[in-house]
């Protein structure tokens, strides 16, 4: 399976998809952990990806789109791979296909996770408190969620026009969620 999460920060992406990779057995390929495992590491592609991250922008297309495609050549990718935090433009759209048209493992759907933006700040409150992420304050927050809204709420329209976005209420108990996400999948 072939799987993109959709869905604004704090809207459940990250928790689903670590009980989705368990359900179908594929790796969850989350292009935030990768930035930030890079930026943990010290590494020039981290050095340049820190500022921009905790201003809650986005890293450059190229920078993401080399992590993503490195990740996806190892092989617990080679039988599918649920991909949370890309594409996260219309750009990256078009990356992510040819990047998949070139490797044969085209995306199978895309779920969407819709919560109310109310319950998604009241969310990232939270995970600030427990996570203790850098681009969870209250300020950054609102910059991501503005990013979202301008730049990647037109993916899911990208998705459809290809007949492949499915939309799940993110409301409710993570079980209850996920039942809902694997109601939506494609039968194998
Ligand atoms: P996330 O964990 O998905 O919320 O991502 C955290 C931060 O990493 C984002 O606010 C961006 O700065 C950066 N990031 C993650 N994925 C991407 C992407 N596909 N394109 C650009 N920046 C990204």
């Amino acid at each position: 399976m072939r799987l993109v999460l959709l869905g604004a920060p704090g809207s459940g992406k990250g928790t689903q998809a670590t009980s989705l990779k368990t359900a179908l057995g594929v790796p969850h390929v989350s292009t935030g952990d990768l930035l930030r495992a890079a930026v943990k590491a010290g590494t020039p592609l981290g050095l340049k990806a820190k500022a921009v991250m905790e201003a809650g922008q986005l890293v450059s297309d190229d920078i993401v789109l080399g992590m993503l495609e490195e990740r996806l050549a190892q092989p617990d990718a080679n039988t599918g791979f649920i991909l949370d935090g890309y594409p996260r433009n219309v750009a990256q759209c078009a990356a992510l296909e040819s990047l998949l048209a070139r490797i044969g493992q085209p995306i199978d759907i895309a779920v969407k996770l819709e919560v109310p933006n109310e319950l998604i700040v009241e969310r990232i409150a939270g995970r600030a408190a427990a996570e203790g992420r850098k681009d969870d304050t209250p300020e950054v927050v609102r910059d991501r969620l503005r990013v979202y809204a301008e730049q990647t709420e037109p993916v899911a329209g990208y998705f459809a026009s290809k007949g492949k976005l499915a939309t799940v209420d993110g409301v409710g108990e993570l079980s209850v969620v996920f039942d809902r996400i694997l109601a939506a999948l494609p039968k194998a």
